[in-house]
């Protein structure tokens, strides 16, 4: 592996390259974070819903009930992604608006929201690519167990089905899960996300039952005639703080959790050894006989979600044998996290050595920074800070394409400031500001960068 700063030579000495013919440019959202009438045309509770009500877990009691009121709006903001000239919309469907409760059938007024965003999404030359769960768990399944059980695989199989069932005459390319490591470890086993559990390592189930939601959902999308099927993930290139071997395996310990447990599986099928934890997968009782088959029947694609890198060092007596350890020498977002465009090189090429010919083609679904925007008096939000983030990561992206890693998209996070899970309304990631008082939309300077970006690859010219 090449050390990071070869990465950031390699990356300042490149003129912005043209990108592959065909290749996606996008934006990604989310339901949770964007829609809002979370009690209109029969949606109800997600695990959201009922955390954000909890006292003290959100920045400022922040909830998701109004949001963006994408909901009522989407035809303003599908006009603004036609106005980007985006090739691809990568957005989730909210399963509590299509099988409140999830179990039973389809609430068939939710579905017409997704059956009109897609018409309107195709008819303005967008690629739609919906996720179907992006974090949002009908309420009911989490009060049966949630992602700890079993079954919960199965329902999200047969919600998929009455998705695919209604949009897969029109959608080719669908992706499962967002970030499971995510809903594993902020959800389960830290607690600062939905559904609030503080679990540790007891969290683990949720690993294997989510795969498995993957591999059976998968299966049901093929039946119904989909073409493409992904999953995405967060990853993150794990940067030890010293070459002891007590940080290195520490290291290897977080880098097994985040970048491979989620991976492994669904590209290999076998988990990867899990002895950092005192964990031997084969024991589990959960992981049945023939349950890593039906994870792995295969994806066209892999969704790579990149922010930053993490650095740890080991911790001594402790069931989660590493710590974090911040990232010095670089600029932070509003969020604090470090911006290290080479590290998505390095993620990129670490993800083609790893995997090899068991790789599928790779997408950058998610890569975005918050910042601090406010409109100037004349109105406008000169987001200089995102547009070099934004250039950054692409070239860093072109890096990887030029080491040979077969990347077919990028879609940027996030098409406008949205509901930021436990901070509220506070990070803004969007390239168009939204005044959460009277929801107006103001397209940002990345926006703008962004779209001329697009149009001078569309045209065969190289940005400079
Ligand atoms: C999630 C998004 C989130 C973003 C920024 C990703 O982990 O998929 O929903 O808004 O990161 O935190």
């Amino acid at each position: 592996m090449l050390a990071a700063d070869h990465y950031d030579r390699l990356v300042n000495d490149l003129p912005m390259p043209q990108f592959p013919p065909g290749f996606a440019w996008g934006v990604a959202t989310a339901a949770y974070q964007i829609e809002g009438a979370v009690a209109e045309d029969g949606r109800t509770d997600s695990v959201w819903d009922t955390f954000c009500r909890r006292p003290g877990v959100i920045r400022d009691g922040h909830t998701g009930d109004v949001a963006d009121d994408h909901y009522h709006r989407w035809q303003e903001d599908v006009a603004l992604m036609a106005d980007l000239g985006i090739s691809a919309y990568r957005f989730s469907i909210s399963w509590p608006r299509v099988q409140p409760g999830g179990i039973g059938k389809a609430n068939e007024a939710g579905l017409d929201f997704y059956d009109r965003l897609t018409d309107a999404l195709l008819a303005a030359g967008i690629t739609p690519i919906p996720t179907l769960f992006h974090w949002d768990l009908p309420q009911p399944l989490e009060d049966a167990g949630g992602w700890l059980t079993r079954d919960t695989a199965a329902r999200f199989a047969d919600y998929a089905s009455l998705a695919a069932g209604r949009l897969g005459d029109r959608i080719e390319t669908w992706i499962t899960l967002n970030e499971p490591f995510v809903v594993m470890a902020f959800g389960y086993a830290l607690g600062m996300h939905a559904p609030g559990k503080a679990l540790m390592l007891d969290a683990l189930p949720t690993a294997h039952h989510q795969l498995l939601g993957h591999g059976l959902a998968t299966v049901a999308l093929r039946a119904l005639g989909v073409k493409q099927v992904l999953i995405t993930n967060n990853y993150s290139p794990i940067w030890p703080a010293s070459d002891s071997a007590a940080d290195l395996a520490a290291a290897g310990a977080w880098d097994t959790l985040q970048n491979r447990l989620f991976t492994d599986p669904v590209l290999l099928g076998s988990y990867p050894d899990m002895s950092a934890f005192g964990l031997d997968i084969a024991d589990v009782d959960y992981v049945r006989p023939g349950d890593l088959a039906v994870i792995s029947p295969g994806i066209d694609g892999l969704g790579v979600n990149y922010y930053n890198p993490t650095r740890v060092s080991a911790l001594a007596d402790s069931p989660l044998p590493f710590q974090m350890e911040p990232i010095d020498g670089y600029p932070v977002t509003a969020f604090g996290w470090p911006v290290v465009p080479a590290g998505l090189t390095e993620q990129l090429v670490q993800l083609r050595d790893r995997y090899g010919d068991r790789l599928p083609p790779l997408y950058v679904t998610e890569n975005g920074c918050s910042v601090p925007d406010e409109p100037a008096a004349d109105g406008s939000i000169d987001d200089q800070f995102r547009i070099s983030y934004l250039d950054g990561h692409i070239r860093a992206l072109a890096a990887a394409i030029g080491a040979g890693v077969d990347v077919r998209g990028y879609l940027t996070w996030t098409m406008m400031d949205n509901f930021e899970w436990a901070e509220g309304y506070h990070q803004r990631f969007g390239l168009v500001y939204v005044d959460f008082e009277t929801l107006r939309r103001t397209p940002k300077a990345s926006f703008g960068w962004y779209r001329d970006m697009i149009s001078a690859q569309r045209h065969g010219a190289s940005l400079a």
